[in-house]
């Protein structure tokens, strides 16, 4: 009769696996020697049989190398969700990471100045290209957006008073709320107008001396219908600068092109937004800009000039990787290349016929069919809009059993599941990824469908 003795001991088998220990370690061989034991055990308890040294080694070692990935790697995002905050929101161009390559492999001029031989401003890099493709008169970066708000109200508003809308008084998620930032920044927030209307004499009857700013968030995630009312951005700066205010304007995506022209509601522009006098303008990097993660702010050079001095801004700084990337992304826009070479704008701008195209290869590689459906643009832009796609529905049993498969193929592929049907859009599938996502959908009809 078999029993627990039979089993090889755990001394046994790190003799026989010493191999394992060399490459991943005494401490993991061991607990992953212990897993398979135990796994042995349970089997055995329920009428198994005694495995080899080999097959429990095998099963340790299938389990040291499933740990030993990082826990941060890429994944296929089918979702039809092109700036998917989730799945880290824009991929880079070619140049960009060309960009994040050449100054992280060395050291780099990050601080210092060729000419003079001496120290530099790492803000020089990027503040020439912002000035060029946004046409501010100055312009500097943070880590993110949410740092250049706070920086922002620290520097203009800290004990004085900034007026916001009711109707604006946002959620962006990750618990980034308006009011909170505000409050943080020190400054005090004084609300106007009600969550549907806000007029510009609301405003104007709020304005007192401590009155230090006029702020104006996006509301990039939601829309408001029906009885509403909102004040035009030049109508408010009209106000502001009359009574010697500056304006303050997060417009969140910051696109710097015209979504329209894809069949998407018009996102407000950077370029609209300095236009309209808004003389401190806030978006991300890794929105609709399709850049890295960074905080761009643009506008009044004295503003920025403040902003720089303040003390919150060194805690905030972009490191050399965020500036290379986001100098390179801004170079597409400057030289008109933008459409083609930035994978967002590729993205929203690829045409149903070529979106097809990719899916009937996937179709021709694994029975299923190629549906109508819809892509969005995501990262919190453009709510409720979407973009006509076609996805690939592989033929399979159990969408969601199937959808969990995907995600644990190498690399993991993300699909959605809809109308009881497992959908895979093209559109935020990177070209190069094709066949990956080929053998990933092999594994779906190898075996369970
Ligand atoms: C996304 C967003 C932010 C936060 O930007 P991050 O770059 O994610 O920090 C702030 N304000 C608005 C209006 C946004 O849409």
């Amino acid at each position: 009769m078999t029993s627990f003795r039979d089993l090889p001991s755990i001394d046994a088998l790190l003799r026989a696996g010493h191999d394992l220990v060399g490459r991943y370690g005494h401490a993991r061989t061991v607990e992953a020697l212990r897993q398979a034991v135990e796994a042995a055990r349970q089997a055995l308890l329920s009428g198994g049989s005694i495995p080899g040294v080999d097959a429990l080694l095998a099963q340790a070692e299938a389990r040291l190398a499933r740990e030993a990935q990082p826990s941060l790697r890429p994944v296929i995002n089918a979702t039809g969700v092109i700036i998917h905050t989730n799945l880290g929101r824009a991929p880079l161009s070619a140049a960009a990471l060309a960009a994040i390559q050449a100054v992280a492999a060395g050291y780099s001029t990050l601080e210092y100045d060729l000419e003079a031989g001496a120290r530099g401003q790492r803000d020089t890099h990027i503040e020439r290209i912002l000035r060029e493709v946004t046409g501010a008169p100055a312009g500097m970066v943070v880590n993110n957006n949410a740092a250049g708000v706070l920086l922002a109200l620290s520097a203009l508003a800290a004990g004085r008073q900034a007026i916001i809308s009711r109707g604006q008084l946002i959620e962006i998620g990750g618990a980034f709320r308006i009011p909170d930032v505000m409050r943080q920044s020190g400054a005090q927030m004084v609300e106007v107008g009600t969550t549907n209307r806000t007029r510009l004499e609301d405003y104007a009857n709020a304005i007192t001396p401590e009155t230090a700013l006029i702020v104006r968030a996006h509301p990039s995630n939601f829309r408001v219908v029906g009885f509403t009312e909102s004040v035009p951005l030049d109508a408010l700066t009209t106000l502001a600068h009359a009574r010697g205010l500056p304006v303050l304007d997060d417009l969140g995506s910051g696109a710097l092109l015209d979504t329209g022209a894809f069949g998407l509601a018009h996102e407000p522009t950077v370029q609209e937004s300095l236009s309209a006098g808004a003389d401190l303008v806030l978006f991300s990097g890794d929105k609709l800009l399709g850049g890295p993660q960074a905080g761009v702010l643009v506008g009044r050079a004295d503003l920025i000039e403040r902003l720089r001095r303040h003390p919150l801004a060194r805690a905030i700084r972009p490191d050399k990787l965020a500036l290379a990337a986001l100098a390179a992304t801004l170079e597409h826009y400057r030289r008109g290349e933008a459409l083609e070479q930035i994978p967002v704008w590729r993205m929203i701008s690829l045409s149903p016929d070529a979106i097809r195209a990719r899916a009937e290869r996937w179709a021709a590689a694994v029975p299923g069919a190629i549906v109508p459906a819809e892509s969005t643009v995501g990262g919190g832009s453009l709510p409720g809009e979407t973009l006509p796609t076609w996805a690939f529905a592989p033929r399979v049993a159990q969408p969601n059993v199937a959808a969990d498969r995907l995600r644990r193929a190498d690399p993991p592929v993300i699909a959605r599941v809809a109308d009881d049907r497992l959908l895979l859009d093209p559109r935020t599938v990177l070209p190069e990824q094709d066949d990956a996502l080929i053998s990933a959908l092999h594994t779906l009809t190898a075996g369970e469908g």
